[in-house]
């Protein structure tokens, strides 16, 4: 397992102000980032170790599942962390037509400015498959999407001691943007056992910027 796999090395050489595929490694600041959720059960048990650990991240939403959990949506706003859009419901965007697909992201935006009053989020695409359509309809609407540099595989469904094996061999630096769910369990078991090791290095868990 590798976190850093290849394709998103080519995303760098996009400008920053359309893509963020890293944060300020300024003061060793490292990015967590959640896709897919609110999911009860295991955003409340990722919220309280972030929690524990002075530890902030930033949440790629769907905006169905903001729609169904408004309860953490507002602990998620209220604890400091930052509410990024992820679609309203996670179709593959290259599948579908453009107008559709801004009106996933738009549709989403709504709903989640009812929780931290901001009209535009940072966009991550679905499963990170966006076309070059799309890329260009942000440029010119000035929007950013968020990448990530770092991916913890915890989508595998691998057993947490693998996950932080991998995540150990391999450690994340300053600056990186890491991704993981809060939408199961290896995900929390393994946060639990890296969130104090990462602090301890010297890490600033932050949200990413807007
Ligand atoms: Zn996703």
């Amino acid at each position: 397992m590798n976190p850093r796999p290849r394709k998103i090395k080519l995303l760098r050489w996009l400008p920053r102000r359309l893509m963020l595929t890293t944060g300020p490694a300024k003061d060793n600041g490292l990015y967590l980032s959640f896709d897919d959720g609110p999911h009860p059960g295991h955003t409340e048990a990722i919220l309280d170790l972030l929690a524990a650990n002075d530890a902030r991240a930033s949440f790629f939403v769907l905006g169905e599942q903001a729609e169904r959990h408004p309860e953490l949506m507002r602990r998620i706003a209220a604890e400091g962390h930052l509410l990024g859009n992820h679609s309203y419901d996670h179709p593959s965007f290259p599948r579908i037509p453009i107008a559709e697909q801004m009106s996933q992201i738009e549709r989403t935006d709504q709903l989640i400015a009812a929780f931290d009053g901001r009209q535009r989020h940072l966009f991550r695409p679905p499963s990170g498959r966006f076309s070059i359509g799309l890329l260009l309809r942000f440029a010119f609407e000035r929007r950013r999407m968020a990448y990530w540099s770092y991916d913890s595989l915890d989508y595998r469904r691998v057993p947490a001691e693998r996950l932080v094996e991998t995540m150990r061999r391999h450690p994340p630096a300053a600056g990186d943007i890491v991704l993981m769910h809060d939408d199961n369990e290896a995900t929390t078991q393994a946060l639990a056992m890296l969130l104090p090791e990462w602090r301890a290095a010297g890490f600033s868990l932050r949200i990413l910027p807007v």
